[in-house]
Formats: C-alpha cells, sequence, structure tokens
C-alpha cells in the first residue's frame, strides 16, 4: 500500500492562510491503514485547526469528509454537492488523491495534507517500511523475492558490494546487507544457484513519467497515444 505521513501542522496552517473555509477531505483506503490521513486524522486535524483559528482570532469554517478512495472518480463525485461551500480543500490522500481532487474539481484549490513516502508493508503497529519503488521490472524472481532496489541502499541489481561487514551494510551498519538476504532466502528455497545469474541492466527507460498502463483488454478503448 502506499504510506504516507501528515504534513507538519504549521505547514498546514501556512498553506492555509488566506481562505475563511476549508473542507478536509480523507481516504479510506491506504493513509487511513497508516494513520495519516483517514476519518479518524480527518476529524483529529478539524478539531486542531479549530482550535488554533479560534486562539488566533480568526474564523475558519471547517468541512469534513471521508471517501473511500480518492484515487477513483466514483468515489470523488461524491463531493460535488460539498465543495462549492469551501474556499479550499485540504486532501489527506497521497498525491495522486490530491491530484485527482484538483482535476474533478478544478475552480477550487485543493492542498495537500499529508507527504506521500513510498509503497510499503505493514511491519508492526504503527511501522511501515518501504518495499517496493516500482521500478516496471520485477526482479523478485532473481532474488528470492527479496527487493534489491528498496533493501539495498545502493539499489545494486547485482550485490553485495565491497563495503559489506559480517553481512551487514556499510551505508547502515544497524541492518542487514541486501545481498545478505538474498543469498538466505536463496539457499533456504534450494536455489542458491540462482545467486550466479546477472541481472540485467535496470532501463530506465520503463519509468520515464507520466507512466500510463492500459489493460489489454482495454487497448481499443484507451489507445497508448491518447492524451491525458
Ligand atoms: S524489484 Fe523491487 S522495486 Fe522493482 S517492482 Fe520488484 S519489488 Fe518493486
Ligand atoms: S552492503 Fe549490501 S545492502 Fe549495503 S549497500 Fe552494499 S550491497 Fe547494498
Amino acid at each position: 500500500m502506499i504510506i504516507a505521513g501528515r504534513k507538519p501542522f504549521k505547514e498546514i496552517t501556512e498553506s492555509l492562510e488566506g481562505f475563511d473555509s476549508v473542507l478536509i477531505v480523507g481516504c479510506g483506503t491506504c493513509v487511513a491503514i497508516c494513520l495519516a490521513g483517514g476519518e479518524k486524522e480527518v476529524g483529529i486535524l478539524s478539531a486542531q485547526l479549530a482550535i488554533f483559528s479560534e486562539m488566533g482570532g480568526r474564523t475558519l469554517n471547517i468541512g469534513e469528509a471521508t471517501v473511500e478512495r480518492q484515487c477513483d472518480k466514483e468515489f470523488l463525485s461524491e463531493l460535488r454537492r460539498k465543495v462549492p461551500d469551501y474556499g479550499a480543500v485540504l486532501s489527506l490522500a497521497c498525491g495522486v488523491g490530491v491530484q485527482f481532487l484538483s482535476d474533478m474539481y478544478p475552480d477550487t484549490p485543493v492542498l495537500p495534507g499529508v507527504n506521500t513516502a513510498f509503497i510499503g508493508a505493514n511491519d508492526d503497529v504503527g511501522l511501515w517500511t518501504e518495499r517496493c519503488r516500482m521500478c516496471n521490472q520485477c526482479y523478485l524472481a532473481l532474488t528470492g523475492a527479496v527487493c534489491p532496489v528498496t533493501m539495498c541502499p545502493k539499489g545494486l541489481l547485482n550485490g553485495p558490494c565491497s563495503g559489506m561487514r559480517g553481512g551487514m551494510c556499510e551505508v547502515d551498519p544497524a541492518k542487514p546487507c541486501a545481498w545478505r538476504l538474498i543469498y538466505e532466502r536463496l539457499e533456504n528455497t534450494g536455489r542458491l544457484d540462482q545467486i550466479k545469474a546477472i541481472a540485467p541492466p535496470q532501463s530506465h527507460g520503463l519509468t520515464t513519467t507520466p507512466a500510463r498502463i492500459a489493460h489489454k483488454a482495454y487497448e481499443r478503448r484507451t489507445p497508448a497515444n491518447e492524451s491525458l
């Protein structure tokens, strides 16, 4: 899932300067799970903003809404009656949600309330770790399902580097070298021969932006050269 963290309160209040009303919009999916922008976080931020504006002698009309997913137009259309009542929208979704809200409601300023960090996993209560950097050329078949792009700070597709010491990473000696983990995983699954395989160079042409993928079944409906 996409992992994000709420922006510092000061940054949020600065971005709202000059507005006398704001609709805070949460997202019920990734950012709700990582405790950054779900319904609960919308309520907390709303209360903080209300106190802040009252203490500053300012009137700020605050609205709250949370949709199931901000990266889906179907759910954003639920807001069509609410958005026009506010001077700004503060989205607590990932950057995709912020942009999509702005696309849907181009006459209203849409501001981000969170910083989108990475694609990661729920490792423990309140702990998320990066697991994928969307290289669009997944190497996990070669590496025992340990991602070399995210687990190795140098993103080495063929490792380890010469800095590994006692199985630990030279960049962060508190962490195991990703290539040690790859070695152990391949060994445990009886595929250690695989460690000799040389991964092809990463094709950065596969990660040019803006990326676009059309499902085969829908290619006629959305031709590759159609503008967004
Ligand atoms: S190799 Fe790593 S970064 Fe690339 S797609 Fe696979 S998991 Fe994601
Ligand atoms: S020690 Fe291992 S994880 Fe650290 S940078 Fe070198 S190859 Fe990557």
